[in-house]
């Protein structure tokens, strides 16, 4: 949880994933070494099954399985390959419609060039004939400019439809590219940029902004009683209680595996307590039973920890406190909401 319990930990990881990759012996690029990193990490557990099914069955792994596996759950080229497709298909539309204004303004000059030539004719015409001639060369040319307008109304009016398309996927592709999968919640990438946007405008306009870490006690626990799907579901189910007990304005997010974060702006350490214990309450209050069985799974709880931003304060100022509040409160015995106050009074006390 600290810097140092990073380093820790990630070394251990980073150390495994290189044992990995030594037994089946795979090259150590970035791609296979960040598959074998997660993997050891253990935090995508569709990842692991994946792998664990390849391992089981035939005892090793080839490259190629490697980079399917890498295709399927951590390409990170995925979105950005969806925003390319977009992006290219945005430009042939742009295409389109300068062809079809093109193609317009081309029209609208033969029709011009058409009525100068008329006007010249009208100069010198006496006859009724002659008039008469004048009229239809008038109505043929608008007649086919007319028609002419209406077909590349019609080609704009298609360009315009699909061009709404295109900006709603992109839409979508930016909300999936900021979203969590499983919770729904925003994702760590959303946090990244709330928390240094919050940060900011907290120092700028002074006003409290709070945030609230939180973890699920002993749930590499609950995960080896009840499997990582039932897991998941539970995840599912803190990510809800997160939610219902925060306002609009405040940011939820899946901020790890097991981890949630809330972005409080506007609000105090006291008021930034409350919605914990709430959250904290929210969540022990649920008897879980798993739905396919009928089994009752007893009750998991959270710890929370709190902290505010000080003038001065960077994102990892305040990410740091929260952390440490966080693990105070597992120190105290879990299923508890910490401030970061109580570890100035704690040291005092020390
Ligand atoms: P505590 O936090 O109370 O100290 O104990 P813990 O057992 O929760 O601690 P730790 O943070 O070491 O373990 C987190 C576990 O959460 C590891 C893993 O089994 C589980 N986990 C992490 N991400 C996921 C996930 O996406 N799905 C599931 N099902 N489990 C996950
Ligand atoms: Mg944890
Ligand atoms: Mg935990």
């Amino acid at each position: 949880m600290s810097q140092r319990d990073d380093f820790k930990r990630t070394i251990v990881y980073g150390d495994t994933a290189l044992a990995y990759l030594k037994k089946n012996e795979l090259p150590a690029y970035p791609r296979n070494y960040e598959l074998w990193y997660t993997y050891s990490a253990g935090f995508n557990y569709s990842l692991n099954k994946a792998v664990n099914d390849i391992l089981g069955k035939k005892g090793g792994i080839t490259p190629d399985e490697v980079q399917n596996v890498y295709n399927r759950f951590l390409c990170p080229n995925r979105l950005s390959d969806r925003i390319d497709s977009v992006g290219s298909r945005l430009s042939e539309e742009i295409g389109e419609v300068l062809e079809i204004f093109s193609a317009g303004l081309s029209a609208n000059s033969k029709y011009a060039e058409a009525l100068g030539g008329v006007t010249k004719a009208l100069e010198h015409a006496t006859t009724r004939e002659q008039f008469s001639e004048i009229i239809s060369t008038i109505v043929a040319a608008t007649n086919e400019t007319v028609s002419h307008n209406r077909k590349l109304e019609e080609q704009l009016y298609e360009s315009n439809q699909q061009i709404s398309g295109l900006q709603e996927s992109l839409e979508a592709i930016r909300f999936e590219s900021l979203t969590d999968e499983l919770t729904t919640l925003a994702n760590r990438r959303h946090f990244d940029e709330a928390i240094t946007r919050a940060v900011r405008q907290a120092g700028d306009v002074n006003e409290p902004l709070s945030l609230l870490l939180t973890d699920i006690d002993h749930f590499k626990q609950f995960n080896d009683n009840y499997g990582h799907q039932t897991g998941d579901q539970v995840l599912r189910l803190v990510g809800l209680s997160v939610k219902q007990n925060v306002k609009a304005q405040d940011i939820a997010c899946r901020y790890g595996g097991e981890e949630f974060a809330v972005i409080l702006p506007r609000s105090s350490m006291e008021q930034a307590y409350s919605v914990a214990e709430h959250i904290r309450k929210s969540v022990i209050c649920k008897e879980l039973v798993k739905r396919s069985t009928g089994e009752n799974l007893g009750r998991i709880t959270i710890s929370i920890g709190v902290a505010s931003f000080r003038p001065g304060d960077t994102p990892n100022g305040i990410i740091g406190r929260a952390d440490a509040a966080l693990y105070s409160a597992k120190r105290a015995g879990r299923n508890l909401v910490k401030c970061e106050r109580d570890l100035d009074i704690e040291a005092a006390v020390a």
